[in-house]
Formats: C-alpha cells, structure tokens, sequence
C-alpha cells in the first residue's frame, strides 16, 4: 500500500443521508430525493445514511418506516452503518436544548403561533416556565443568512421573517429543526440533498449549527415532483405509493426526471445495474436552478 492509498477505515470526506418522515410509503416524490442523495455521495465516494424521523406520532403511519426501508432494499440502494431512528434519540436532543438554554440561546414561551403571528420574536413572548410551554430559540431579529446552494447557487433569508421558531413543542414533541441538525451534526453529515420544499428551512438549521459551534454542511436542494395541477407530490396530496414490481422502469423515469441520460438499453435492466450506471456518470449539475418538474402521471393521487 502507498502512502496515499486510502485504507477502508479511513473516513470519507462526504457523508450524505436520506432522512424520510414515516407518515406513508415512498411515493415518487421521496424516491427522488433518495435516488439524489444516494448518487451523489456514492459519485463522491462517499458514505451515505438512512434516519428515520420518527419524532411526531400523531402524524406517521406505524408500518411506514418498514415500508419505506423495505422499498429502498428493493429498489437497490445500500446504506452505511446503522439506521437510525430519531424515537430513540431524545437525550441527545434534550443535551442540545440544554447547552441552548445555558447559552440564553433558548427561551420558554407560552404564546401559541397564532398570538406571535406578526411579532414573532423574544421580546413579545412575557412568561413564565409553566409545564404549558414550549422552547423556541432566540433567532437575530435582523440580518440575513446567505448560502451558497449546490443546485439552486445563492440563496438568502431575512431573519425578520424567520422569528423566534420551536425546538420543541407545546405538547411535548422535538421539532423537526433541532431534531435534524442533532443528528446530522452528531453523524457527520456534510452533504445535504433533499427537496426543495424544505429550503425555507436552511437558515433555521445553519442558525443552530451556529450556536453549538458546529461548522456547516454543505447544502444543495433538488426541484420538487410536481402533480398536473402544480401542488407538490406528497404523502398529504395522495401521492401514489411507488409500485413493487416495476422497480427497473420506476427507477429508470426517476433517473430522467432527475435529468440524467441512461441509454435505451438500460431499459429494463436490474435495479443494481441502474444505479451502478447512474452513480458513473451522475451530474448534478443538469438540475441546476429547477425548482419544479412535473411528475408522470403514474404518481400522483388515485
Ligand atoms: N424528514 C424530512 C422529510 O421527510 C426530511 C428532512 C431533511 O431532509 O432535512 O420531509
């Protein structure tokens, strides 16, 4: 071996994820988003991660997270290391929560949404800490956070507009945004890929990764799937559930939807062949500023 040469153990310098909510089975929409993740850390020869997040009951299907895993199996993706599921994961949020509220980065507010509508920071938020309270974070009230988006290039929010935003809920639940950067800090995630659906969110996230002293990741978000009626596919509108027995052409249309060439005689070619040509010659780069792209009509609602 040369001094060069990297040895297995070695840490790779890209680690991606695809982080599904269990609220429904992968619908085309959620294919998108794993097939562009997983191609672009296996292009970077990089490591790549399934986390379910699991953190709001009331909102998910109890056979989804099998599902999902078991779609994902048989659609040919592998993942590295364990999954993780974010129902097991509350002491590590709470230890986050806490170094926030030592930091006076965290605040107890018992205004409901509705109350802070229009005035969405600190200063309106007069309470005491009661059992009735939620966590939000003291977010700037001026300024703006600018990034540098893989696909969608420069991207800003105005922090006015972010407000005050929960780490956890009223009634008990983590929020989706100190759940996620728990645990894409605590698995060292570098590269996210997912939808663009959740953009908005980015500024919020980098926020918190700012205040635990914990440097950025790398961001690109992909277009959403769009129905004939422009409202994105999602488990919400009845995206249909991607079938179990036509993975070759399922998985051929997500490659040209994600503007990728596969040549005609990869046609009906096993799973395992097709990722194994998209991950050669995977180019994020044809998805450049696209937000949106219609879906086939296959997918979308019954
Ligand atoms: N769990 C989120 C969802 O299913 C995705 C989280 C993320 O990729 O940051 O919409």
């Amino acid at each position: 071996m040369t001094d060069s040469a990297l040895s297995p153990d070695t840490p790779s310098l890209y680690t991606g994820r695809f982080a599904p909510s269990p609220t429904g089975p992968l619908h085309f929409g959620s294919l998108l988003a794993a097939l562009a993740s997983y191609l672009d850390a296996r292009a970077h020869h990089g490591r790549w991660l399934i986390r379910i997040e699991d953190i709001d009951p009331p909102r998910e299907d109890p056979t989804a997270a099998d599902s999902i895993l078991r779609t994902l199996e048989a659609y040919g993706f592998e993942h590295d290391g364990e999954i993780r599921y974010q129902s097991q994961r509350h002491d590590a949020y709470q230890q986050n929560l806490d170094r926030l509220i030592h930091q006076q980065q965290a605040f107890p507010c018992q205004c409901s949404r509705k109350q802070l509508d229009g005035k969405p920071h600190h200063g309106n938020c007069h309470c005491c800490a009661t059992a009735d309270i939620a966590w939000r974070f003291l977010a700037p009230e001026k300024g703006e956070f600018c990034f540098d988006d893989g696909l969608q290039g420069r991207w800003c929010e105005d922090f006015s507009a972010i407000g005050d935003f929960v780490l956890k809920r009223r009634d008990g639940p983590w929020s989706y945004q100190l759940a996620v950067i728990s645990d894409d800090i605590d698995q060292g995630i570098t590269h996210i890929v997912r939808g663009i659906d959740l953009i908005d969110s980015t500024a919020r996230q980098a926020l918190l990764y700012q205040a635990l002293n914990q440097p950025l990741p790398a961001w690109s978000h992909i277009p959403v799937a769009l129905e004939a009626n422009g409202q994105k596919l999602s488990k919400q509108n009845l995206a249909r559930p991607i079938a179990a027995d036509s993975i070759s052409d399922t998985l051929f249309t997500a490659l040209l939807w994600l503007r990728q060439q596969p040549p005609q005689t990869l046609r009906g070619a096993p799973a395992g062949e097709l990722l194994s040509w998209a991950i050669a010659h995977w180019r994020s780069d044809a998805l450049k500023g696209l937000q949106g792209i219609a879906a086939p009509d296959t997918f979308c609602r019954d």
